[in-house]
């Protein structure tokens, strides 16, 4: 039998973010008792024993007081097998408390099962091409579940705290402040409906044999704000800026879509001026409702990549939809 461990970092306010509701709901799909492990600057009960690294030190990421946190807790209930959520700040941490234990760890992890008595996870490689379903003897074995896998855990969260005395910490870094964008700033937008994919045909010479990066700017931001839409971008766009050619100042390679960029998540996508080929679709694999706006008949999206492919002018078709939108929004006041 496991002894598991679920291990969390909790907001400000004590609770817990959706991937590590996920996570939960991953470690309680093996069955048996449950140890939850808590750090952050408060923490609230999540399993019949819960035990808590908290105080002020230990509400902002950092490697050292996380990893101290993390490997006390672990140490403490004796677990084999401790189940996270692979947050950027899991991730940058717990292969480094596995190594101190002598343990393993496994990250963007897919699925956790009971196999002959066994545990198995499946997790992805080469950017999700393969999937492959592993074993492991070393103990513990830390197993980090990536977001979206599974369904937040919607149970009550009760039980008994027990609050361990946090661990010294010797940090070079003090954490002083978090300066971030406005949330309307931001232009990845992971939980919206809309994936917004802009290509480097809108930094092309149009028409008039003139490049409008301007009024690209103004009609790609206008929709962004307006359909609360998340940004995605082609490769040859995002690299522009790498060859000194005029770019769309928003747009950084975090926004980069495709084999060599994120695998967004979003219901619905819509490219605009991007040509649709397979580097870049294969990012698309999760987007079941895909349509293009392309002035080429024959581009990638329209030989079996899109559900619909609009043959127009995504200059004219996006000023257009900016006008229903804000006709619809004021309509609406
Ligand atoms: C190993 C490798 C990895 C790669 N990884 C990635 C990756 O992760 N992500 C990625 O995106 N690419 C990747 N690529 C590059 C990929 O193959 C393509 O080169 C890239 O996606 C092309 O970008 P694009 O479609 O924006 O630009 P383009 O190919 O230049 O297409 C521009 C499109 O805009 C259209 N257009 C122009 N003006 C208008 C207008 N007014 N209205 C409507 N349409 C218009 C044109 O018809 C054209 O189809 C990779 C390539 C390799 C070799």
């Amino acid at each position: 039998m496991e002894n598991i461990l679920f291990l969390a970092h909790s907001e400000t306010d004590g609770a817990l973010a959706k991937a590590a509701l996920e996570a939960l709901t991953a470690a309680k799909s093996l069955g048996g008792a449950l140890t939850a492990g808590v750090v952050g600057s408060v923490a609230l009960p999540v399993a019949e024993r819960t035990l808590a690294v908290c105080g002020p030190e230990f509400s902002a990421p950092r490697y050292a007081s996380d990893a101290a946190a993390a490997e006390l807790l672990i140490r403490t209930s004796g677990a084999s097998l401790v189940i996270a959520a692979c947050t950027s700040r899991w991730v940058r941490v717990l292969p480094g408390v596995a190594h101190r234990l002598g343990g393993r760890a496994d990250t963007h992890v897919t699925q956790i099962k009971p196999a002959d008595g066994k545990i198995a996870i499946r997790r992805w490689f080469y950017r999700q091409r393969m999937e492959a379903e592993l074993e492991r003897s070393q103990r513990p074995w830390i197993i980090l579940v990536e977001p979206g896998c599974y369904e937040p855990f919607a149970g009550s969260l009760n039980g008994a705290m027990e609050p361990l005395t946090p661990p010294a910490v010797e940090a070079r870094t003090r954490v002083e402040g978090v300066q971030a964008p406005r949330a309307d700033e931001q232009t990845i937008r992971p939980d919206a409906k809309l994936l917004f994919v802009a290509g480097a045909g809108w930094t092309k010479k149009q028409r008039d044999g003139k490049e409008h990066i301007e009024e690209a700017e103004k009609l790609i931001l206008g929709f962004l704000n307006a359909a609360q839409a998340s940004l995605g971008s082609s490769k040859s766009l995002v690299d522009l800026s790498g060859e000194g050619q005029k770019v769309l100042r928003f747009l950084t390679h975090l926004n980069q879509v495709g084999q060599t960029g994120a695998t967004p998540r979003h219901p619905k996508g819509l490219a605009t001026c991007c040509h649709g080929e397979e580097p870049h679709v294969v990012g698309w694999r999760f987007i079941r409702e895909r349509r293009a706006v392309n002035l080429d008949p024959n581009c990638g999206w329209a030989r079996g990549k899109a559900d619909v492919v609009y043959v127009a002018d995504a200059f004219e078709v996006m000023a257009k939809v900016n006008e229903l939108l804000k006709a619809e929004s004021s309509q609406r006041a």
